[in-house]
């Protein structure tokens, strides 16, 4: 059987074992560390000088704390995307708050605007107004954000934005991450740079970055002994991970292009075939790091399904995905309000991720084209 080719698996830079080498020479094998400012620093350039960032433990303890300061509490109700994979709504439920769900829109898959503004004003005339919004840019792919940001600043409510799979992507020219009242990302295996498991936090102010960052380390208050008026979390992230989170940042835009060519070569590859639809850009406003490529498939149309395409694809050793499973769908947010209509579901059933690495070989290529070319 010839090597498996991986849906989206770690691809390193070369320069990540200096940075843990580093920190083994001067024994910062701790939760804090230079590493971890200069990783901090890395973000903040790349992003925009505004941003204050928090590096933690993963995305979703990211999620979690950014809810926190969002005063969500027990009881209030959170709105998230329901297209999305469960760590975006897990940390609502933490809290002892309610996710309500809601559907996507056909351009950019993500959070629909025109859904939002009902939700919001369907729970508020059921007495309760939404504490926070998750919006998700998936796949790479960035949310209609003016829309979106506005409708959050008009109802006042804090709008967190779920970037886990958007570094390297933007609107507006603006980076995916800064647009909420908190961005979070992700550093986990999978995604386009990773810490082998981490996350950062995406702040306004200092003074946030700085309330997260208490929280983050078991939120002891300043005094010789040990002493809490708050719960606190073990959430930081580790001064050797960063390490490799400072590797990753110096490929990280050469991954971004590598990804985008991926989407391009998936876009060559299904150019003539009827019912195939890469997803892309809806217009320039929007570029995508395309972190993971994916197609619709018409049934009716291809005369196969994103299912049989998956078949063929894993007999042949290469790993393909449906793709995220809309919350309100999953067993365990079977009793969470939702709103809209069946986008999200219909692209559950049509959709496939393909295999999106910024370390597919040529060969790899090649045999993917092989293998899809002569299923069509
Ligand atoms: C990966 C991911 C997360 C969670 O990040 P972790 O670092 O794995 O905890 C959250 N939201 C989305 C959309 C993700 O893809």
């Amino acid at each position: 059987m010839k090597n498996k080719i991986w849906l989206s698996s770690p691809h390193m830079g070369g320069e990540e074992l200096k940075y843990i080498q580093e920190a083994f020479d001067t024994n910062w094998v701790a939760p804090l560390g230079p590493n971890v400012t200069n990783f901090e620093d890395d973000l903040k350039k790349y992003l925009n000088r505004d941003s204050n960032i928090a590096a933690l433990s993963s995305g979703t303890a990211a999620l979690h704390i950014a809810l926190i300061l969002s005063g969500v509490k027990k009881e209030d109700e959170v709105i998230c995307q329901s297209m999305t994979f469960s760590a975006s709504a897990n940390p609502i439920v933490y809290q002892g708050a309610l996710p309500v769900f809601l559907d996507s829109e056909q351009d950019t898959w993500n959070m629909c605007p025109m859904h939002l503004e009902a939700a919001i004003e369907d729970r508020i005339s059921k007495g309760k107004k939404p504490k926070a919004i998750i919006v998700v840019d998936l796949y790479g792919m960035p949310a209609k954000m003016d829309e979106i940001s506005s409708i959050a600043k008009r109802y006042k409510i804090t709008l967190i934005e779920d970037a886990a799979e958007a570094l390297g992507s933007s609107y507006k020219g603006r980076k995916c991450g800064t647009f909420g009242d908190f961005g979070i990302l992700s550093f986990n295996g999978n995604k386009i740079i990773t810490t082998s498991g981490g996350g950062a936090l995406v702040c306004k102010t200092k003074e946030m970055k700085e309330k997260a960052i208490f929280l983050a380390t078991q939120a002891r208050d300043e005094a010789p002994h040990y002493q809490h008026s708050q719960i606190g979390y073990n959430y930081r992230m580790s001064n050797v991970l960063a390490g490799i989170g400072r590797g990753q940042m110096e490929v990280l835009d050469e991954y971004v292009k590598l990804r985008r060519a991926n989407n391009s070569f998936y876009k060559e590859i299904f150019k003539n075939v009827e019912g195939v639809t890469v997803f892309e850009e809806p217009n320039k406003d929007y570029f995508s790091n395309h972190w993971l490529s994916c197609a619709r498939v018409d049934k009716e149309v291809a005369g196969f399904s994103s299912e049989d395409l998956r078949l063929v694809l894993l007999n042949n050793n290469i790993e393909s995905r449906p793709l995220w499973k809309p919350m309100h769908l999953q067993p365990v947010f079977k009793n969470a309000p939702y709103y809209g209509n069946k986008v999200a579901e219909e692209l559950f059933n049509c959709g496939l991720c393909l295999p999106s690495g910024s370390n597919l070989s040529t060969e790899d290529k090649k045999r993917i084209e092989s293998v899809i070319k002569n299923f069509i």
